[in-house]
């Protein structure tokens, strides 16, 4: 996908702290992380979010969740960490092409949303 960010990535046309490869996904750190443990989990192949998911991307789905407690715990994540994919608008998505982050560390992470 022409201009996509994180295509660039998985071609390797743009830089990234890579942490986990394999032909269908690549994990790499956030370039901004929020936490000491921050990484992003991506399909290789192009998918905007889960909007556009269908049972087609089902295996690289569950690959990627799959993967996410041995990569979150090989990088400090010991005692639990958070999977997060922001979807669309409303979930305040930044960057289209679908990614998992995963966010951990030593310390309790926040509430996940405030109660109004
Ligand atoms: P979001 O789309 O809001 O779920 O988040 C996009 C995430 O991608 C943000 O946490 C950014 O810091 C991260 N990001 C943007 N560009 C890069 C990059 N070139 N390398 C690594 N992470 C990036
Ligand atoms: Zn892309």
């Amino acid at each position: 996908m022409d201009n996509c960010i994180f295509c660039g990535i998985a071609d390797g046309k743009i830089p990234s702290r890579k942490l986990y490869e394999d032909d269908e996904v690549l994990a790499f750190h956030d370039i901004r992380p929020i936490a000491p443990v921050h990484f992003l989990i991506i399909p290789k192949l192009h998918v905007a979010s889960l909007y556009d998911c269908n049972h087609s991307h089902q295996p690289v789905l569950g690959k990627i969740m799959a993967l996410s407690g041995q990569l979150a715990r090989e990088q400090g994540a010991q005692d639990g960490f958070r999977c997060i994919i922001n979807t669309g608008r409303v979930g305040r998505q930044e960057v289209y092409h679908l990614h998992v982050h995963i966010i951990g560390g030593p310390d309790v992470l926040p509430g996940m949303l405030v109660r109004k």
